[in-house]
């Protein structure tokens, strides 16, 4: 009796303390005429304001505010600090998880739309971006007004920061490194309001903690990036189709020989590869920014290893044309592609312990060859990375370690009719989420059995992972440990920490 009442009134207690939140919350940021969207106000486009790309994951935010100034970003962070309310910043909202819409149920977000501007300084080639824009239209004002271009994601509406902060592995990343390995410099707004830049000069270790755990430790008003102008005008794309009689055995062969090409000396770094693990139509696809003249003798050693009867086809365009054909609608003015509900089990596999013949049949045959389900459609990649701007890295220069990384291996199932405009709700059973783990386990195990320390993509985020599992693979060995002590000293009390995977102090 005495603890029913107990919990009564401890229930009520909790209700009261989030109404009053609520309510401290909006006030503050309306009287700091900070234009906001909350539920209660029962707007018209709350549900755009407060969706994420990904349907699968849909918190609900205390409320969306829209910052313009760096003061209304620091007023922001005060209101939410009083109200004692998490922060997200929200970007392009494409998180695999929703993060930049909270993650969980309650976090205050600021959407960074007003911070959208872009200088390119031609003496160091460095281009300066505000932490609110998005890949498609900072690569297309880089271009067309300098011919420069930045490594970046395959999405054109993906946000800039919120990708560089994940990583940002795109055509030209094994030559010139991801979005992240290309920041010079971050301008970031912390828990306390002050404003500071972080580079590997100066804030070092908030630097270090940017490159894969931004998002939980401030908020990033503009970033700079090294720059890169092409080499050839012009760039070949290609595709791979192996023979329609392409067995298991002659798959997984065939995976190892493009492995045993993209780490021979002698292939370039500036050919890209993206190779299916949706099959039976087995092969892949890239793209190559060396000599087009060059290119049949550069991909020949591969066509060789490759099975009798396989397909090469082969196109060339301008560098431009190309960077619309790799990210669909780069140049264009909105999103191009409609959101889905998707689940996404990925990992990367390191130089250490690549593909061997055992892990990728495990991989293939209860993934892409045993699937079987009607409400999900199956999706699966393998992009290959490595290359020389890779090889610079030691595990500790970036919180989500990179160095070594050879394959992003990413198997997705897709609700079937989820493809709709943001915030629209569907239903991803959670029955479908362990079909689509199960079908990664065997090859799990096997690399388990091999040795391998499984690594994770901060980009490609896995909302199953236990806080053990998330913090080992993103953060290897001694970096989860520095990550915690900088929080603690940046963010002591976690303003920053409104989904499961922002770091703890
Ligand atoms: C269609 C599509 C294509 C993709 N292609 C690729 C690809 O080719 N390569 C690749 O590497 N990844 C790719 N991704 C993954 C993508 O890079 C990540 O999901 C990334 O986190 C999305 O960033 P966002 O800003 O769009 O998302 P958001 O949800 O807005 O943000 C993601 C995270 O970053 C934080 N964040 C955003 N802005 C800021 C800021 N200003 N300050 C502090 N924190 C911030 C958010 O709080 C959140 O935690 C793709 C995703 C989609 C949906």
């Amino acid at each position: 009796m005495y603890r029913s009442f107990a919990l009564i009134s401890l229930g009520l207690t909790g209700l009261l303390q989030s109404v009053h939140a609520q309510e401290t919350l909006e006030s503050c940021l309306q009287n700091n005429k900070i234009q906001t969207s909350f539920a209660a106000q029962n707007s018209s486009t709350w549900f755009q304001d407060s969706a994420g790309w990904q349907g699968r994951v849909r918190p609900v935010p205390s409320g969306v505010a829209f910052p313009t100034t760096v003061e209304e970003v620091r007023m922001s962070l005060k209101c939410a600090t009083d109200a004692n309310v998490k922060v997200a910043a929200l970007n392009g909202g494409h998180s695999f998880v929703s993060y930049g819409v909270g993650g969980n149920d309650g976090a205050l977000v600021l959407n960074m739309t007003a911070f959208n501007s872009m200088s390119y300084d031609k003496a160091t080639g460095y281009f300066t971006v505000g932490g609110g824009a998005h890949v498609g239209p900072a690569a297309t004002f880089l271009w067309n007004n300098y011919g420069a271009h930045f490594p970046h994601v395959r999405g054109n509406w993906v946000g800039l920061a919120g990708s560089a902060i994940g990583g940002g592995l795109g055509t030209t990343s094994r030559f010139l490194g991801t979005t992240m390995n290309n920041l010079v410099s971050v301008t970031m707004a912390l828990a306390n309001g002050t404003v500071v830049e972080a580079s590997e000069s100066v804030n070092t270790d908030l630097f270090f903690a940017i490159q894969g755990a931004g998002s939980s430790y401030g908020i990033i008003l503009s970033l700079t990036l090294k720059t890169w102008k092409p080499t050839y005008p012009d760039v070949t794309k290609w595709t791979i189709v192996l023979p329609t009689n392409t067995t298991l055995d002659i798959g997984v062969k065939a995976l190892l020989a493009v492995q045993e090409y993209g780490l021979a000396e002698s292939t370039p770094d500036e050919m890209y590869i993206r190779w299916r693990l949706t099959v039976p139509v087995w092969g892949g696809s890239g793209y190559f920014y060396g000599d087009p003249i060059a290119f049949s003798s550069v991909i020949q050693p591969l066509m060789d290893a490759l099975p009798v009867g396989t397909n090469l086809t082969t196109s060339v365009a301008d560098f431009w044309t190309m960077e619309n054909d790799a990210t669909g609608g780069l140049n264009a003015t909105s999103e191009t592609s409609n959101s889905r509900s998707f689940y996404v089990k990925s990992i990367v596999l390191t130089k250490d312990h690549p593909f061997t013949y055992e892990n990728a049949a495990a991989l293939y045959n209860f993934t892409s060859l045993a699937f079987n389900r009607s409400d999900i459609s199956q999706s699966g990649l393998l992009d290959l990375w490595g290359g020389r701007a890779n090889a610079k890295l030691q595990e500790c220069d970036t919180a989500n370690a990179q160095n070594g990384n050879l394959w992003i291996v990413r198997w997705e199932g897709d609700l079937k009719g989820s493809d709709t405009a943001r915030g629209q709700p569907t239903l991803y059973t959670q029955n479908a989420i362990d079909y689509v783990k199960s079908g990664m386990q065997p090859f799990l195990a096997q690399l388990a059995a091999e040795g391998a320390q499984i690594r994770g993509y901060a980009n490609y985020r896995d909302s199953e992972l236990t806080p053990q599992q998330w913090s080992s693979q993103l953060y290897p060995n001694g970096n989860f440990a520095r990550l915690q002590q900088i929080k603690r000293v940046v963010d002591p009390s976690e303003l920053f920490n409104p989904n499961a995977q922002s770091i703890p102090v």
